[in-house]
């Protein structure tokens, strides 16, 4: 099943509900990175929040999800963007945990019971909209619930999963139930109680369910309109034009050491893994671009 990201007006208008199939980008993420399983999950879980929180952005718009735990994992990133392109990466994708008493992969343990959760909206205004609250379990689905209802002020119920199995990626994806305001007061609960009735995401991907199909059982009896339907993928927005900005930041005598030593510069995109190999010619070329970029005041 092609991945997917659907969004959805629930109990009339009193629920925004996004639904996400993201099997495939989280494939793709772990093949490029290199991930090991419960890095894997880490990761996974966080590009289906990403995409989900980026359901409704315009044109160059973008959300970022930052997870910065106390875990092994190290900082883990993901992006998602208006065309529904996701990309990220974990610090340590090799990070590799025994399962949990539940035999579930111990997503926590290597994010990290402590630490912080952030969200950057970048809707191409002056500033980006930035929030962040502490980490709640390091699960990712209870931490962005509880950024949404901290830092945003819009309680949700908040559901992603991946299942890796020894080939690869089986099925990941995401749910998401935000009560609007002037929602009856016994809706937030309803939804609760739901939730907690559910099968997880990954059983309902396995199963064969559309991401419609997985709205309409989060929502029970509530009523459901869908707003809108987009394919979601892994993508990155890299080249070399910008890779070539890390290495005006190493700085040209480095650059010329490496070249002297390894005859190229290689710089990887830690978004995507992609490689980018600046022989003798292409350093200079860098340098001369950044100082004619000085020489004009940074344009
Ligand atoms: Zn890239």
């Amino acid at each position: 099943m092609e991945d997917l990201l659907v969004r959805a007006i629930g109990a009339d208008g009193a629920v925004l509900a996004f639904a996400t199939i993201t099997t495939g980008a989280t494939e793709e993420a772990r093949r490029r990175h290199g991930t090991l399983p419960t890095a894997t999950a880490a990761l996974g879980r966080t590009l289906a929040a990403a995409a989900m929180l980026g359901a409704g952005l315009k044109d160059r718009q973008t959300v970022m999800v930052r997870v910065l735990g106390d875990g092994p994992l190290g900082p883990m990133i993901a992006e998602s963007t208006a065309d529904g392109a996701v990309r990220g990466y974990v610090t340590n994708p090799l990070t590799d945990l025994p399962p949990t008493p539940s035999r579930k992969l111990d997503v926590s343990g290597a994010v990290g019971r402590r630490g912080t959760f952030h969200v950057t909206r970048d809707l191409g205004l002056r500033d980006p909209y930035q929030g962040s609250v502490p980490l709640v379990s390091g699960e990712i689905g209870e931490d962005l619930a509880a950024y949404l209802a901290g830092s945003e002020q819009v309680p949700s119920v908040v559901a992603v999963g991946v299942l890796v199995a020894p080939g690869g990626v089986r099925a990941a994806g995401g749910l998401m139930l935000q009560v609007m305001p002037g929602a009856p007061a016994s809706l937030p609960r309803y939804l609760e109680e739901r939730a907690r009735a559910l099968p997880p995401v990954t059983q309902m991907v396995t199963g064969g369910a559309t991401a419609d199909e997985m709205l309409a059982t989060a929502l029970g009896e509530l009523s459901m309109s869908v707003l809108d339907r987009r394919p979601v993928r892994f993508a990155c927005r890299c080249s070399a034009r910008k890779v070539a900005q890390v290495l005006v930041a190493l700085g040209r005598e480095e650059a010329d050491r490496l070249l002297r030593e390894e005859g190229q510069v290689e710089v990887y995109c830690r978004f995507c893994g992609n490689r980018y190999a600046f022989g003798p010619e292409e350093v200079a070329e860098v340098f001369a671009a950044a100082d004619d970029g000085e020489a004009t005041g940074g344009a």
